[in-house]
């Protein structure tokens, strides 16, 4: 991996050795797009979320019926592999297939890992968007909407990213039909702005961010020589 020195890492603020890719490298598919994003990261954080990420592919293709996520269950794909690789992981996955009361099997995954992926990866794509970082802990995953649950996007979803007069809002294509993202202002919280990402036809998420202060008040932050997280 590239030597970012001289640079801090986004997530604790220590020396940066590594980039890490928003979106998740896992998440997009090869050939992958040209410029790649990337956060300076710590070796130590980086690491952190590498598991985390595995995991995440790992539920997404479970929840999924989309043959390119499936693809990668087979013989040779990165699930299969990550699988034989781990046997904690299969077991893991293979726990979390629960009998539902109609008989139907569910997926009950481990929340905390899945928002701990999401969250990092809005963070990532708000730096880009806004230059500016806030604390890891102010993205908040509030929903994680498998294409399963509901046939089309939930109700919420649709009115979020449409305008009052039912025009799609914009969003932005990191990878065609892989994964793409928006942010909006979410009346349910006070016009707050809420990222929302549209992950392999497979799932919405849907994450609080904060609000980027002006450029005005971040130009005069860094006068005052203020720390650059909020
Ligand atoms: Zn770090």
């Amino acid at each position: 991996m590239k030597k970012a020195f001289g640079t801090t890492c986004l997530f604790c603020g220590k020396i940066a050795e590594t980039k890490d890719h928003i979106p998740s490298k896992n998440l997009l598919e090869k050939p992958y797009p040209n410029n790649l994003l990337t956060i300076p990261s710590c070796d130590y954080c980086n690491k952190s979320f590498s598991l985390d990420e595995e995991y995440f592919l790992n539920v997404l293709v479970e929840i999924s019926d989309n043959p390119t996520l499936l693809a990668k269950k087979n013989f040779g794909g990165n699930v299969h592999k990550a699988r034989e690789r781990s046997k904690g992981l299969k077991k893991r996955i293979e726990d979390s297939l629960i009998q539902g009361d109609d008989g139907k099997i569910y997926f009950q995954s481990e929340t905390d890992r899945i928002k701990k992926v999401i969250e990092k990866n809005a963070f990532g794509l708000y730096f880009h968007k806004y230059q500016k970082v806030s604390r890891l802990e102010s993205f908040k995953c509030v929903g994680f909407y498998p294409f399963s649950v509901e046939e089309t996007r939930p109700t919420e979803m649709f009115l979020l990213t449409y305008t009052e007069k039912f025009k799609p809002k914009k969003w932005t294509t990191i990878q065609n039909d892989v994964f793409s993202y928006i942010v909006v202002r979410d009346w349910r919280r006070g016009n707050k702005l809420s990222m929302i990402f549209h992950i392999h036809n497979s799932v919405w998420c849907i994450i609080e961010i904060p609000y980027p202060s002006s450029t005005k008040s971040k130009t005069l932050k860094r006068l005052n020589q203020l720390t650059v997280f909020d």
